[in-house]
């Protein structure tokens, strides 16, 4: 059977069965649910950050490439207050010693500059614990997009461009040493991909963290190739435009024959991603459970609502028999692995900066959002002691925090992971009629 991925995956005991039945029932509907909801839709984003890496880099004029940001209208209010950075309840309720409320009280009396060292500070302090770059909410250039009108999906980016980010992101950022090229870049090769053997030789010599990296960026852009070719533009006319799987796209991109063995591998590694989202979700239960946590829209039906079907998502998240272990990970000595996730943090801080570099806006905006959501689980995955020390209090503000971008953006990144899984099913099942 085409492109078909079965079995145990590889670093976890886990098989793709079990992530098939679990996701496609349990999760992908409660899922779909929660993330039409105003709190979800409605992500900030600055989708005018300039390229750091590189000068020659053009805005692209694809028609379907062009993002839709909401007028000042769309937004609920609720969304737009300050307040609501950490989606706690107003600081007004809060007595006693809240962190911001202590900074406020001393700036008072503090000049301008010790003012903006503290700020600077502070913004340090939140940045260190992070796997990725947040853009800057309060600068004007930051604009709320509402996600459910600017669907990911086939937009004709491709070629050079595109090539360069991919290649940019794996020889660069992915632990590669130096001796071992790795021909990805099609402009190079004339194939145009992976030297199967030696690539795999080199995987394969990796510590399980390096390896889980590489997997997981895999991961992430098979999904992108996934969901391009299962909303891909079949026909385009003066009326109208029709968008729908495309099946020999699918299987130019992850049939076993074609891709030399290497598709079936890329959607091994979107299953990884997907153990690795899940397992931060069941995670973080915690920290949406306190009462203090509110989806906060101003809305209040809606927003109470809102929280009981997130509360139950996790904890369905929370049920999955075979969740990977991410204790092996920088588990050695504790030196090396101080350094590694240190590594690791940079690496991924990163490539969260190539993505200003996508010239295809629609691109940017689902790239951004789906290393940010990434980049939320790593910070949860490794904030566990955090996690569980957590006050069930408004009183005093919990040592671990995600700000909306980051809650925002860590579901509707495994939103759109979870949809892909489901969108492999469709495959399967549209690859078996063309069989018959
Ligand atoms: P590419 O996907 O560009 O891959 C380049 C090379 O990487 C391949 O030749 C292969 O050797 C290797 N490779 C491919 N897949 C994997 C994998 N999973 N793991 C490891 N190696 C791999 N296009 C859209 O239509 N819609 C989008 O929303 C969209 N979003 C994008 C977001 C980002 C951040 C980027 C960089 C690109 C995006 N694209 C999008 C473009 C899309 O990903 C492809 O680059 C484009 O379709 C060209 O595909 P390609 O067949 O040339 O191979």
């Amino acid at each position: 059977c085409f492109c078909q991925v079965t079995g145990t995956l590889d670093d976890c005991a886990c098989d793709v069965e079990t992530i098939d039945k679990f996701n496609n029932k349990d999760i992908f509907p409660k899922l779909q649910k929660l993330l039409s909801s105003d709190y979800f839709r409605f992500y900030k984003v600055n989708l005018n950050n300039p390229c750091p890496f590189w000068s020659d880099h053009s805005q692209c004029g694809l028609t379907y490439c062009a993002v839709k940001s909401c007028t000042p209208g769309e937004v609920p209010e609720g969304i737009k207050s300050s307040s609501n950075k950490y989606s706690e309840e107003p600081s007004q309720d809060v007595e006693g010693c809240d962190m911001t409320e202590k900074l406020g009280a001393v700036n008072g009396t503090l000049n301008d500059e010790t003012r903006q060292a503290l700020s600077e500070w502070k913004k340090h302090d939140d940045e260190s614990d992070r796997f990725c770059m947040l853009d800057d909410e309060d600068s004007p250039q930051s604009q709320y997009v509402d996600l459910m009108l600017n669907p990911e999906r086939f937009t004709g980016y491709k070629g050079p461009e595109a090539w360069r980010i991919w290649n940019s992101i794996y020889e660069e950022n992915c632990f590669k040493p130096y001796s071992v090229k790795r021909p990805l870049n099609p402009l190079v090769s004339n194939s145009g991909d992976i030297d199967g053997q030696g690539f795999h030789r080199w995987l394969e010599g990796l510590c399980v963290e390096k390896r889980a990296f590489f997997r997981l960026i895999s991961g992430l852009h098979a999904s992108i190739n996934v969901h391009l070719s299962a909303r891909f533009l079949l026909e385009e006319n003066w009326f109208e435009m029709q968008w729908g799987h495309n099946v020999s796209e699918f299987q130019a991109r992850f049939d076993e024959e074609l891709t030399k063995g290497e598709g079936p591998k890329r959607l091994r590694n979107l299953y990884f991603l997907y153990l690795i989202e899940l397992r931060a979700l069941a995670k973080v239960l915690p920290y949406f459970e306190r009462s203090a946590f509110h989806l906060y829209t101003g809305q209040s039906e809606q927003d109470a609502e809102n929280k009981n079907m997130l509360l139950e998502l996790l904890q369905v998240a929370k049920t999955f028999p075979l969740h990977f272990d991410e204790t092996t990970l920088f588990a050695g000595n504790m030196k090396e692995a101080l350094k590694l996730k240190e590594d690791f943090k940079r690496t991924f801080k990163n490539i969260s900066r190539i993505m200003d570099c996508v010239e295809c806006f629609k691109c940017r905006l689902w790239g951004k959002l789906q290393t940010q959501g990434l980049g939320t689980a790593l910070k949860i995955l490794f904030s566990e002691r955090q996690i569980e020390a957590m006050p069930n209090t408004r009183k005093s503000t919990p040592s671990f925090q995600l700000s909306r971008q980051e809650i925002v953006s860590l579901f509707n990144a495994f939103g759109r992971i979870s949809t892909s899984i489901r969108e492999l099913e469709n495959f399967r099942s549209l690859l078996s009629d063309l069989k018959q």
